[in-house]
């Protein structure tokens, strides 16, 4: 008999997850007709709410529903990856516990992955109603601007919901990275991916638990980690600037020797300089990310530390 698991990332859900294993519940009963056996990974990311005393609760029901439980919230990156590195099945998702991620989508997932060979499918979402629209519109700037500068593919709208193969998961997991941008990660493996596209759904219960600011500096995180482009234009700004500076010295030796200006442009002047020094920190800044993140990476810190699980 094949298996199946489910990852699930779980922070502070206590409002959601007993109706998540309600679905899931259906979900294995059809796969069972199948003969496809299922089995469920929740991680918990540090809740601090029932979340786990929920898992504890569910696993000791189920024999299929297995958990794992972090030290402290490390985020849903080290969530899925903790949640695929445990995962046993032929065939691994990713699954949010909020039901944004249509569990019924994954007998399609599954037949395409069986009959036409695929090695993976994800789901990409055409709409985004009931997202801010700030949101939605600095999403999509996201998306234009990262696949213009970075040679990986990043797909718009494209959930961190898959069924991926096996073999697919341990491509993902020979990654050992630490600063993991699973999107990218995704798209880096390579292999034969069939997108399947659906409206966006809202959270049954509870609330998102990305803020705009987190969201923004994990869209930083997702470039860092996978194109260099912005060191680069960092350079190009500095040359493009270098030479503007030269023109117009030779410019104002001129204009003092011809004409015998008198000392004046102050004001011009120190806009000048703030403007160019704006410039400097700017690119020192994108430069001081990337060694930041170097860093990080030479101190090879675990990705998520285990304090409690059943596997
Ligand atoms: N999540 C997590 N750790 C975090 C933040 C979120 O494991 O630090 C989980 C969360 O419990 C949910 C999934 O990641 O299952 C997606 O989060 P959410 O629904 O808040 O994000 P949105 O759907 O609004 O993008
Ligand atoms: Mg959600």
């Amino acid at each position: 008999m094949e298996k199946l698991s489910i990852v699930v990332p779980c922070y502070n859900e206590e409002e959601v997850i007993e109706i998540f294993y309600k679905e899931i519940e259906k979900v294995k009963k059809k796969f069972s007709k199948k003969k496809v056996k299922l089995e469920v990974v929740f991680v918990d990311d540090g809740s601090s709410d029932k979340t786990l005393e929920i898992m504890k609760k569910l696993s000791k029901k189920e024999r299929y529903i297995n958990y794992i439980s972090f030290s402290r919230n490390f985020g849903k990156e080290a969530a899925m990856l903790a949640g695929l590195e445990h995962a046993s099945g032929d065939y691994v998702t990713i699954m949010d516990v909020d039901l944004q991620d249509p569990p019924e989508l994954l007998f399609e997932m599954y037949d395409l992955i069986k009959i036409e060979d695929y090695d993976s499918v994800g789901v990409r979402r055409t709409t985004r109603v009931g997202e801010p629209l700030i949101r939605s519109f600095f999403a999509r700037m996201f998306y234009k601007l990262i696949n213009k500068i970075s040679k990986v593919e990043m797909v718009d709208g494209a959930r961190d919901y898959r069924l991926m193969t096996r073999q697919m998961v341990n491509s993902i997991l020979s990654m050992k990275e630490y600063n993991r941008y699973s999107k990218g990660l995704f798209s880096f493996v390579g292999y034969k991916t069939k997108w399947l596209e659906y409206e966006n759904v809202e959270r049954v219960s509870g609330e998102t638990k990305w803020s705009f600011w987190k969201l923004f500096i994990y869209a930083l995180d997702g470039i860092v980690a996978f194109t260099t482009a912005p060191l680069m234009i960092a350079t190009i700004i500095g040359v493009i600037f270098c030479l503007i500076s030269f023109v117009a010295i030779i410019f104002i030796i001129a204009k003092t020797l011809i004409w015998n200006d008198p000392t004046s442009g102050w004001p011009s002047m120190v806009c000048i300089m703030f403007f160019l020094s704006g410039i400097q920190l700017f690119c020192t800044g994108i430069i001081g990310w990337y060694l930041s993140k170097t860093y990080l990476e030479t101190k090879r810190r675990p990705v998520y530390i285990i304090k409690d699980t059943n596997l």
